[in-house]
């Protein structure tokens, strides 16, 4: 049998950190990742052969839980068909049809393999719409690798503690200007400097990358002063998107708040059911803009790629009203032993949510009130979180790595998880109890 610090090893021999990712290193919480070998369900196994209860979900994708047979069969009966054209399909029609069902403001919809590419053409696109080239996005908001919108972004970035990236020419970091969220007064000041130079303001639908915060009316008030200076807005749903309701963060807030709707969507994550799909959507008038309409170009030779598409469908088919609903509870009850454990322990916390998202925040400011920006997020007692984290991977969940990443749960996950879950956290609050503050 091979063991996990065998394998990080020798991908440390051959892969820049032994990971495709930085948070799936561990560096924030010290240790060996596990290599993962399959998942099902709620579950991950590991080189080991060892099962763990898997609250990060790939990050999102696994609402239905790992390995939905339905999605495993759509997967492996597209892929007996062939595994990319090259050419048009009709799956792709579908999926993109099934998107605007449920979210009627994304008119179109344009496919790509991720997210990441998802929010650059939305960029593109609100610049080729306006004219105008500088674009905002909020202190902690991840929304890709792109060059301009790593600024102050949050996840990997967050994680190791890096103030951006290297290698992003100045000369694109000045087009980008970062604004602290849920500051509506510093957003209202910045538009009426540089307002006729905005091409559009990129949010999260809520921020789940620098830990989860709840966005309350902060949309509505990005899409009035947006829609007040000609600016457009972009919805990052790549997270939230059909993962918090049928709808995303939009379907799930927009109706109470007057009915707003953000000009560009950017999916991800849930859309692609786990396979390497992701897509662009919105105004039918600004979308048209795409070449080859349009003047603004954009393409992928494995765009709307069978396999993807087929796992996006079967997904989205059986992301009903019942799976948002379990999701939900299960959510809270994840949320209420965990919350049990932590003030039987004395550990001042707070719980970060945001619809079925959520996440903990350590620290005295955190159990006062929920944070709400990335300065507040950063501020935490964030050495409190090693060793929660591994005690809770010790007895067998699998939390995310990370005080800044949310924390996800499925359609699969029910009473032998809670159950585990519930018996790792004890354990797992007294050694955050037990941390001691680095001097
Ligand atoms: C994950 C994520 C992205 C990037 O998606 P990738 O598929 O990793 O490129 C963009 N925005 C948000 C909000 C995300 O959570």
């Amino acid at each position: 049998m091979t063991t996990n610090e065998e394998l990080f090893t020798r991908a440390l021999g051959v892969i820049p950190g032994g990971v495709d990712s930085p948070v799936r290193a561990y560096g924030s919480v010290g240790g060996v990742p596990p290599f993962i070998t399959s998942a099902k369900g709620a579950y991950v196994k590991d080189a080991t052969g060892r099962t763990y209860v898997d609250l990060v979900c790939s990050w999102g994708p696994a609402l239905l839980g790992h390995s939905h047979p339905a999605v495993i069969e759509a997967v492996q009966k597209a892929a007996a068909k062939g595994l990319s054209f090259g050419a048009p399909t009709e799956a792709e029609v579908e999926l993109a049809e099934l998107i605007r069902s449920r979210v009627s403001a994304a008119e179109r919809v344009r496919f790509v393999s991720t997210g990441t590419e998802a929010t650059m053409t939305a960029m593109r696109l609100a610049r080729g719409a306006t004219g105008r080239d500088l674009i905002v996005k909020f202190a902690g908001c991840y929304h890709g690798h792109s060059d301009a919108l790593l600024a102050a972004a949050g996840s990997g970035v967050a994680t190791g503690g890096l103030p951006g990236s290297a290698g992003v020419p100045t000369a694109v970091t000045a087009q980008t200007i970062v604004l602290p969220y849920h500051d509506e007064v510093a957003l209202e000041e910045c538009f009426a400097t540089r307002g006729q130079e905005i091409a559009a303001v990129i949010c999260e639908g809520a921020p789940a990358n620098m830990g989860v915060v709840d966005p309350g009316s902060f949309n509505l008030a990005i899409r009035r002063v947006t829609e007040k200076y000609g600016a457009l807005m972009i919805l990052d749903e790549v997270l939230t998107g059909f993962r918090v309701s049928a709808g995303g963060m939009w379907g799930l807030r927009s109706a109470s708040e007057g009915g707003w709707a953000p000009d560009l969507f950017a999916f991800g994550k849930v859309v692609g059911g786990g396979m390497p799909l992701a897509a662009v959507g919105g105004r039918a008038d600004v979308m048209n803009l795409l070449a080859p309409l349009g003047p603004v170009y954009q393409a992928g030779t494995l765009s709307g790629n069978p396999l993807a598409t087929a796992a996006g469908i079967a997904t989205l088919k059986l992301a009903n009203q019942g799976v948002y609903d379990h999701v939900d509870s299960a959510a809270q009850t994840v949320i209420d032993i965990v919350s049990s454990a932590l003030v039987a322990e004395g550990v001042p916390f707070g719980i970060q949510r945001a619809g079925s998202l959520f996440s903990i925040a350590f620290g005295d400011e955190a159990a006062q009130a929920p944070l709400i920006n990335y300065a507040q997020m950063q501020a935490q007692d964030t050495w409190r979180h090693p060793a929660f984290f591994h005690a809770f991977l010790d007895a067998g969940v699998s939390l995310p790595p990370s005080l800044f990443e949310a924390w996800f749960v499925s359609a699969s996950h029910g009473e032998r998880e809670f159950e585990a879950i519930a018996a790792a956290a004890p354990i797992a609050a007294r050694a955050a109890a037990r941390a001691v503050k680095p001097q």
